[in-house]
């Protein structure tokens, strides 16, 4: 706890007062949205049920599931390869540059509804590529509903290329050569999918060559994997973000340089119980990382499978820990400061942050 005060500095400005008054004119609405960014989200995640149906309608596609509830049923998962296994079957659906659009559209209307107002979206390409479709019919239906997301939700967005750490480096090498060469809209690269056994030492090429072709870097680490993981992906792939770092807990000198470095870890809290990091929510180092002064934001992960989207982590973090409304507005601000997003974006989302007038 020493210096947490300290840290508060991140907020910039005043310190926050959020206003917990409900003025006449929106009573009605139950629940006070924060405005977030959401830095830790992959948009195949966002998949519900009933789109998957719905696609697969559309595509003619047959589903080894007879309904909606079968296909609920599978989302016990035991660990990480449980759920990615359903995550890639599921994918099967996504086929034309449409498809990718109305799950894009369905993502930023859900999102806009939590309070998010600047998202950074992973999409996998090699997931799409491995089942025959193009690279721009999985990047252009994306990025064309992107490409409009502040007009039609309030929503600054990026996208972000997420490579498959279960593969080879060289087919990530070939991917970020053709992303590069279409001059895909992607603004980050970021490493997903099967942690243990795949080190970050092993994308040393593939950063090095999104770096220098100015991209912003972000890599899963210490989701599953040792915060060895987290070190290496500090220092030999030279990430500016860490997507979970949860693991970090388990070595102090880490925690201590984190905090010192301000290096923002997207912590995803549903996610981390629903594929069995923690046992229960109750039982996440979330309070303890916010305690130690550790950089962390509220993320959804993949929401379809998860049990829900930031509003959704955000409540059941309130009803587990009872957090207060300036852990809140920090987790709020910690967020927006650790996105890509322009200063001035940064500056405008801190604002109203903390105006006061967030009482909607
Ligand atoms: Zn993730």
């Amino acid at each position: 706890m020493g210096d947490y005060p300290d840290r508060m500095e991140n907020f910039e400005g005043e310190p926050v007062a959020p206003e917990t008054e409900v003025s006449e004119s929106n009573a009605a609405v139950p629940a006070r949205l924060l405005p977030v960014a959401e830095l830790h989200l992959h948009i195949e995640g966002t998949l519900q049920p009933e789109l998957i149906f719905a696609l697969a309608e559309r595509n003619g596609i047959t589903l080894p599931y007879a309904d909606l509830d079968e296909l609920r049923q599978r989302y016990e998962f035991t660990d990480l390869q449980s759920f990615l296994d359903l995550y890639y079957a599921n994918m099967a659906v996504l086929q034309t540059e449409e498809d990718f659009a109305a799950m894009t559209h369905a993502y930023l209307e859900r999102a806009a509804a939590a309070g998010v107002r600047h998202a950074e979206i992973m999409l996998d390409p090699q997931a799409h590529l491995s089942r025959g479709i193009s690279l721009e019919t999985c990047v252009n239906g994306v990025a064309s509903v992107l490409a409009t997301s502040m007009e039609d939700f309030g929503m600054s967005t990026m996208l972000i290329a997420a490579f498959l750490r279960d593969l080879p480096e060289e087919s990530a090498l070939e991917v970020l050569d053709a992303l590069l060469a279409m001059d895909a809209p992607i603004g980050a690269i970021g490493l997903d999918s099967a942690e243990v056994g795949n080190p970050p030492a092993k994308f040393e090429r593939l950063y090095a060559k999104a770096r220098e072709a100015g991209l912003r870097l972000t890599a899963h680490a210490g989701e599953e994997g040792p915060a060895s993981y987290v070190v290496e992906a500090l220092d030999v792939l030279g990430v500016e973000r860490i997507d979970h770092g949860i693991r970090c807990m388990d070595d102090t000198d880490l925690v201590e340089r984190l905090v010192d470095e301000r290096i923002p870890l997207t912590v995803c809290p549903l996610s981390n119980v629903r594929l069995r990091t923690v046992d229960t929510l109750a039982d996440h180092p979330l309070p303890a990382m916010l305690a130690a002064g550790l950089n962390v934001s509220v993320n959804s992960d993949d929401p379809a499978y998860f049990g829900g989207y930031v509003d959704d982590n955000f409540a059941q973090l309130e009803a587990v820990f009872e957090l207060s409304e300036f852990d809140k507005a920090r987790l709020a601000a910690n967020s927006i400061h650790s996105s890509f997003a322009s200063e001035e974006r940064k500056a405008e989302l801190l604002e109203e942050l903390n105006s006061g007038e967030l009482a909607h």
